[in-house]
């Protein structure tokens, strides 16, 4: 073996624990390295100490239309553009941004895990979601591609009557600022 694929073989390795301590799921690790599905498994065993869950990722595009998953979407997503922006690879984007997220909504069970953001970045990479901006408040916001956005309204400068309660609301404006916040002090 070469000296080139064992630290190719190492990052993947390292890459794989990482993802698999944020939450991924195996469909994720397989489909992102090149480490056998035998090894992800026992990889998985031991960096979690319980067998990966089974099935395929139920993921539609309209989760992540619905209002608060939309908003914790754009916010990661955010996080990940301006990484790729600053010259990031797309796996260390990913991570990072997704460090960010957990970081600035600091929950143990986030709306978004680690799953769907991956599943999040797969759906803009084959054109089926895209940015769009509100027109009241310039936020960068999740939508359905090729969806007519020149009069787009955010879920909150206009959320759901459901959805609409004060509380919520403010929580969400306080995401917001954080987003900005963080885009200044962590990305520079
Ligand atoms: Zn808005």
């Amino acid at each position: 073996m070469t000296q080139k694929s064992l630290v190719d073989e190492l990052q993947q390795l390292q890459l794989a624990v990482e993802l698999i301590e944020l939450g991924a799921r195996l469909q994720v690790l397989e489909t992102e390295t090149e480490i056998s599905r035998a090894r992800l498994v026992k990889l998985y065993k031991e960096v979690r100490g319980v067998s990966p869950p089974k099935g395929m990722l139920p993921f539609s595009t309209d989760w992540f239309m619905t209002w608060q998953p939309n908003l914790h979407a754009s916010l990661f997503h955010g996080f990940y553009r301006r990484l790729k922006a600053q010259g990031a690879s797309r796996m260390n984007a990913f991570v990072k941004a997704y460090r960010f997220y957990l970081e600035h909504v600091g929950e143990d069970e986030p709306v978004l895990a680690l799953t769907r953001a991956w599943t999040l970045v797969r759906f803009f990479e084959s054109d089926l979601l895209e940015v769009a901006n509100c027109k009241t408040c310039s936020g960068h916001f999740v939508v359905h591609a090729h969806t007519p956005s020149h009069d787009y309204v955010c879920g909150i400068c206009q959320p759901p009557s459901r959805a609409g309660k004060t509380a919520a609301r403010r929580k969400a404006r306080e995401e917001l600022a954080l987003e900005q916040s963080a885009a200044v002090a962590s990305l520079g």
